[in-house]
């Protein structure tokens, strides 16, 4: 397809529209539906079951902004773990940390870490870094069988259907407790604060029934629905306002700086009603 619109129904009122260059990769894969398009504005974009994962254009800001604030808040971030996120950008941003010295990608279609290898290699570029491993399965089981195992843990998943519905529950969230390190860090993409309230409540409920700080962090992803985007953090001990300046590393990002640590935390009243 070239010239053709590609389209997502964001929502049932609610659709984005870009226009394609060409359709470089398809396949239905054992889990979802797996492409690749060459657009106008957003360049080279990965959809799944036809929703936009990432795009060259903007997946910076999803994947500093879901690694890095928590990576800056604990203040020795040895050994990370990334459940999803198989196109490997939020493992790349992990990998450039000067403190993580092993980082694990658990995800469960193995033809996504493929496919982005393959067509994606600025996004999946941290996928053949010598601190990254990467196993293929499903990240609830991972979960439960590593118990005190990890000083972050992120997850980095498709919305909340098919495999991924699990992955927003409050009993995995008691799971990844466990599977943390005593002071350690849980981050999950959460979705939009205009499109999915109940379902941010409900998840910064748990965090705060399950973890001593919870905390929102939101940034700008145009591509996702609304543009405004939701990270949830859960923390066992270390508090992301609380974080000296100083200590925060500056590294080679375009989105996250040491200001932007601290201004992501800042919540505007519509999004502070959805905290407990
Ligand atoms: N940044 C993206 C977004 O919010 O649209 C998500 C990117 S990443 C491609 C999401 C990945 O989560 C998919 O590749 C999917 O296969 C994976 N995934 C879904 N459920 C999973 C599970 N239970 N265990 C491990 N990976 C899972």
């Amino acid at each position: 397809m070239k010239g053709l619109w590609f389209t997502e129904r964001q929502n049932p009122g609610l659709e984005i529209s870009c226009l394609t260059k060409k359709t470089l990769h398809w396949e239905k894969t054992d889990y979802q539906e797996l492409a690749v398009i060459d657009t106008e504005t957003f360049g080279r974009m990965l959809l799944l079951d036809g929703v936009i994962q990432t795009t060259i254009e903007d997946e910076f800001v999803y994947h500093e902004m879901i690694s890095m604030v928590a990576l800056n808040t604990h203040p020795n971030p040895e050994k990370v773990l990334v459940i999803g996120g198989g196109d490997g950008g939020t493992i790349r941003e992990i990998a450039k940390h000067p403190k993580v010295k092993e980082a694990v990608l658990v995800e469960i279609d193995g033809q996504v870490v493929e496919t982005a290898k393959k067509y994606l290699p600025e996004i999946s570029v941290g996928l053949d870094n010598p601190k990254v491993r990467v196993i293929i399965d499903d990240g609830i089981k991972h979960v439960q069988d590593n118990e005190n195992t990890y000083d972050v843990i992120i997850v980095d998943s498709t919305d909340p259907v098919g495999p991924a519905v699990g992955l927003f529950s409050g009993e995995f969230y008691r799971q990844i407790h466990k599977a943390l390190t005593p002071d350690g860090i849980f981050v999950a993409q959460t979705e939009s604060p205009f499109f999915n309230k109940d379902l941010i409540k409900g998840i910064q409920k748990d965090l705060a029934d399950i973890f001593a700080i919870n905390k929102l962090i939101l940034a700008n992803v145009p591509t996702y629905p609304g543009g405004l985007w939701t990270f949830s953090l859960g923390s066992k001990k270390y508090d992301p306002e609380k974080v000296e300046r100083e200590s925060i590393a500056e590294l080679d990002t375009k989105y996250y700086s040491r200001d932007v640590h601290f201004s992501a935390l800042v919540l505007p009243p519509f999004v502070k009603e959805l905290m407990p």
